[in-house]
């Protein structure tokens, strides 16, 4: 047996993936179809999002557990190559979220700095797995997008596993992946992030 954290059984496993779903898109961050949430079974399954499906109405059918290695079912989300590698890299991985917010999408676009978006000296970052005080500085990746997810998760792996600690990261012009060891942690930073992103373009662009 695997000493990986799993959510439970596959249908457990299910089950998080749509509630997590849900709560992301009845707060706006998954227009027009887009977004996907998978949630760990095991040290080698993921429940992953079928492909094009409202991320509001989601139903177990528009969930399937595949494993987190060799090539993606064809069914699952064309991001699936992402959430497996995240799995791989992070043994504590229990539940990803993508979505493509308006937050993400401008954060990676306006706040950017070098291939990071950073966010320091806020109290929110407390809201972070393992963050304990608003004195650090946390840098959110941002890698160019890329429509070849494998190349894509090849190039996120290899920089990831060379960070101490993430959260999460950003794709260009795109939208924003997070994780956790839960359904609940993956959406309490994905609020966070959500927050600190708008918050952060505010400052900088404070409007009329
Ligand atoms: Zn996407």
């Amino acid at each position: 047996m695997s000493a990986k954290l799993g959510v439970g059984t596959e249908d457990q496993a299910i089950e998080a993936v749509i509630a997590l779903a849900k709560r992301a898109a009845q707060r706006g961050w998954t227009p027009a179809t887009s977004g996907n949430f998978s949630a760990r079974v095991d040290g080698a399954r993921a429940a992953v999002t079928l492909s094009g499906r409202d991320k509001g109405a989601l139903e177990p059918r528009d969930v399937l557990v595949t494993p987190i290695e060799g090539k993606r079912d064809p069914r699952v989300s064309a991001e699936a190559p992402l959430h497996y590698a995240i799995y791989r890299l992070f043994d504590d991985a229990g539940a990803i979220a993508h979505v493509h917010s308006r937050s993400a999408t401008l954060a990676s676009l306006k706040l950017a700095k070098g291939d990071a978006v950073k966010i320091e000296g806020l109290e929110l970052l407390k809201a972070l797995s393992g963050v304990t005080t608003h004195e650090t500085t946390v840098n959110v990746p941002v890698f160019a997008n890329d429509q070849d997810t494998d190349r894509l998760a090849v190039r996120v792996s290899q920089r990831l596993a060379a960070m101490t600690k993430a959260w999460g990261f950003l794709l260009a012009g795109h939208g924003l992946y997070v994780w956790g060891k839960t359904g609940d942690d993956a959406f309490r930073h994905l609020e966070a992030l959500d927050f600190l992103f708008n918050l952060l373009l505010d400052l900088k662009d404070p409007g009329p």
